[in-house]
């Protein structure tokens, strides 16, 4: 029997997050990766099954995102990924999509033998950078605690000197928020055209944000609205696109179906496979964390039975359950769910102890102060607020 509420015939799988290694060779204070000391790899054979299963399951539509993730990616070598991105292809076994593979780096390690093979694979290249370098360095730092802003400033002028697309990812904390024109300066001075502002999440082993603040005082949510706002102007007259300014103006232009709205939320339309084949699903950050009521969010592993097994037994079905009810009273509850869609089961988990809350400091972050952000311009430019 299904878990209850849950139509598994509809069930379709639009990204697939797979985890080269859990290792990371850098220590930042953020970091969510609670294994990043682990040295493991995935085989190949564990990235062909997976596709595998996905294919002769019936998850697959028109295209495919593979995410190499959780953990940083570039820690091994060019050849592994050769190896990797055939046995996806071979896995997914001429299955007519679009397949798109995508990394997300520290940047680090991304040398000419990298950009040959982003080059040739056309990956789709997300660095992480959190602007100038005071800010970068104050947390994003090697494991002897140095900076490394200096070596992604140096990737990320070997990725333009080759003409190689990417965009880029920052994590705003407390400190970001004081001079958000110094941060824009920073990226289109560097000629980056397109950045993702993340919020520094309380998740995993990092368990609280510089956003909240100490409790009970009220954190630095004003100064992030301030903040946004001005990242808004200075992105209408500039050159860089803010994802979630950006993403905010088209879901007001055009809101998509409830339906395909959030992928968090919605079973298997995320599917993220561990190095040793473990799986899970909703938000991918679950992959890995320690979780003894939850059986760690490991719902199954790709070597043992497949995706929609998974969904017959437990964890699945509380899970699935919880979250459910959280998307049932985010409905109820909250003006912009038509815009959300009931949020990120990993944020409720972690800042509110349960899959069935409903607002968060990162919803409130990440999809409420952006909308709200851009309707308050959209109001000011038809002349119905000053
Ligand atoms: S914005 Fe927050 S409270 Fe509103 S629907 Fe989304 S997750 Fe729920």
């Amino acid at each position: 029997m299904p878990a209850p509420g849950l139509t598994t015939r509809a069930l379709q799988t639009e990204m697939l997050v797979l985890q080269p290694t859990p290792f990371c060779n850098l220590d930042c204070s953020y970091c969510y990766l609670p294994q990043r000391h682990l040295r493991a790899r995935m085989a190949p054979a564990t990235a062909r099954l997976a596709a595998r299963r996905l294919r002769d399951e019936g998850l697959l539509g028109d295209e495919l995102t593979v995410v190499w993730h959780a953990g940083e990616p570039l820690v091994l070598p060019p050849a592994y990924y050769e190896a990797a991105f055939a046995a996806v292809a071979d896995g997914l076994g001429g299955a007519a999509i679009r397949l798109t593979h995508a990394i997300q780096t520290n940047a680090t390690l991304l040398d000419e033998a990298w950009c040959d093979f982003l080059q040739r694979h056309r990956v789709a290249v997300g660095i992480s950078v959190d602007g100038p370098a005071a800010l970068h360095d104050r947390h994003r730092r090697t494991r002897r605690g140095a900076g490394t802003h200096a070596a992604v400033e140096r990737a990320i002028a070997r990725l333009q000197a080759r003409g190689l697309p990417f965009h880029a990812i920052a994590v705003v904390t407390a400190d970001t928020l004081a001079d958000p024109d110094a941060f824009y300066d920073w990226f289109e001075r560097r000629g980056i055209t397109e950045l993702g502002c993340n919020i520094d999440e309380a998740e995993g082993p990092h368990p609280a944000s510089s956003l909240a603040g100490a409790a009970p005082g009220p954190g630095h949510e004003a100064a992030h609205a301030a903040f946004l706002a001005r990242l808004l102007e200075r992105s209408r007259q500039g050159r860089v696109v803010v994802r979630e300014l950006a993403a905010a103006w088209r879901l007001l232009r055009q809101p998509p179906p409830a339906g395909a709205l959030n992928p968090q939320t919605r079973p298997l339309a995320i599917v993220s496979v561990a190095h040793d084949g473990g799986f899970s699903t909703f938000s991918p950050e679950l992959l890995g964390q320690a979780a003894p009521a939850w059986g760690g969010f490991v719902l199954g592993n790709v070597h043992q039975g497949g995706f929609r097994a998974a969904l017959q037994r437990e964890p699945f079905a509380g899970l699935w359950r919880d979250i459910a009810a959280g998307v049932a009273a985010c409905e109820q509850a909250c003006p912009w769910f038509a815009l959300c869609g009931g949020g990120a089961p990993v944020n409720k988990w972690y800042e509110r102890g349960s899959f069935a809350a409903t607002e968060t400091l990162y919803c409130r972050s990440m999809v409420q102060r952006p909308l709200a952000a851009v309707l308050r311009r959209a109001e000011i430019d038809l002349g119905l607020a000053a």
